[in-house]
């Protein structure tokens, strides 16, 4: 690590301890939210501190970390439960280059400042993992097309001023490919469904939509018609190393509390730690994370260094399959070892205990990059991926 890279780390670490982790227990008991001037107050730090949306180039306003140094950054804000890490605004990197002038005046840029954010709807109830049996439609109609289509999960919908629908063209030289779409929101048309409850208790929803003729200039086509499907594996390979980043932070900070917690806590005349039998699962734990951090680190960096694609596609699966099941295994083992307390919602075990089991989920579930790996190791060998 560089000095540079040490300093980026301790800044952000410095940030989540100060400004995320006393609000935790407030946005457990209140569906997630913190107050607005609390929000505003965090968001005014993270640009003080130059870490607003640092995967963003310098010429649109962001920060341009390296891969490296985004690793560092998320690792931190992986430390915190209930989503409250998600103030720190990432835009969409895939965009740039990609995005038409016009497209980055109107959409890039205000997301980069903040003023707009922006979710994604690609998962459909017939399309998950298999996201090329989507049914959503895009039918050309003079200079406008015509989006239909039914979305689930969507993910910051309530928050956010934009979505990017994924459908099939209907119709025209490139019908039954992908394309994705910028939509504005509100959209005539667009309605959601409902929000339901998932299992962590965070402040964005992830909604059912329904989009149902809702009409969009051909000027927010992102892209070329067929395109859709590499802009949403552009965005899967940053989102899987940024999932390995923050379930090694998270194991860290289950890891020190259950640590610190056995050398406090005495049964039968004894710390706990003193037993084997609670020695032995935070020896596992440690050395589980060690691992993780090497890899989700090195991958950073190759990231930098400019590797090729496919060999990244494959080392981001690895990371994010080992990264969450890493963190998993150790968030069970802390609530273990808090015993009764690690059962209660006050607990930070607890709240990652139900907080991580979706890194094993979306993004491709554990089973999809199982497959990703395997797929990989057919075609470039074990040399090539694991060297
Ligand atoms: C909290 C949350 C937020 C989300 N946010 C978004 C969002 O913002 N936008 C969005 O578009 N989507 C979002 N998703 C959707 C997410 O990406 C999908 O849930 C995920 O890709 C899995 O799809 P599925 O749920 O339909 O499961 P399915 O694909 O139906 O899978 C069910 C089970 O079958 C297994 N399986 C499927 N195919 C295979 C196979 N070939 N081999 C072996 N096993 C297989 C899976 O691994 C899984 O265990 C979100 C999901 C959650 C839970």
């Amino acid at each position: 690590m560089t000095d540079e890279d040490r300093a980026i780390q301790e800044k952000a670490r410095r940030f989540v301890d100060e400004e995320l982790i006393p609000h935790e227990l407030e946005a457990e008991m209140n569906a997630g939210q913190l107050p607005r001037d609390v929000i505003e107050r965090q968001q005014a730090k993270l640009r003080e501190l130059g870490l607003w949306s640092i995967n963003m180039p310098r010429d649109l306003g962001g920060t341009e970390l390296t891969s490296f140094q985004q690793v560092l950054v998320s690792e931190q804000i992986g430390r915190v439960t209930n989503g409250l890490g998600w103030v720190l605004h990432t835009g969409p990197e895939w965009a740039v280059g990609v995005f038409t002038a016009d497209q980055v005046d109107r959409y890039l840029k205000p997301m980069v400042a903040g003023d707009k954010r922006e979710c994604y709807a690609i998962t459909e109830p017939n399309a998950g993992s298999d996201v090329d049996a989507i049914e959503a439609t895009a039918r050309r109609e003079g200079g406008d097309y015509l989006l239909n289509g039914t979305k689930w999960h969507v993910t910051s919908f309530n928050k956010a001023e934009v979505v990017f629908f994924q459908a099939k063209l209907a119709g025209g030289p490139k019908a039954g490919s992908h394309a994705l779409f910028i939509v504005d929101i509100p959209s005539e048309g667009l309605r959601m469904v409902r929000a339901p409850a998932y299992s962590h208790t965070y402040a964005d929803q992830h909604a059912i939509l329904e989009f149902e003729d809702v009409r969009v200039p051909a000027a927010n086509l992102i892209g070329d018609e067929g395109g859709g499907m590499d802009f949403t594996y552009a965005w899967f390979r940053y989102e899987r190393l940024m999932i390995a980043a923050r379930c090694c932070g998270a194991a860290e900070r289950l890891i020190e509390e259950a640590t610190a917690f056995a050398k406090e806590r005495v049964q039968f005349g004894q710390p706990i730690m003193s037993y084997q039998a609670i020695q032995h699962m935070l020896a596992d734990s440690l050395t589980e994370l060690w691992a993780a951090r090497l890899m989700t680190y090195r991958l950073g960096r190759e990231i930098d260094e400019g590797v090729d694609l496919k060999v990244q596609h494959a080392h981001c699966s690895m990371a994010k399959l080992y990264a969450s099941e890493m963190a998993n295994r150790v968030a069970d083992r802390a609530v273990q070892i808090f015993g009764g307390r690690g059962y209660m919602r006050e607990n930070v075990a607890e709240r990652f205990y139900r907080e991580l089991r979706v890194d094993r989920i979306w993004e491709g579930t554990s089973e999809i990059q199982r497959n990703i790996i395997a797929d990989q190791l057919a075609k470039r060998g074990a040399g090539t991926l694991a060297g």
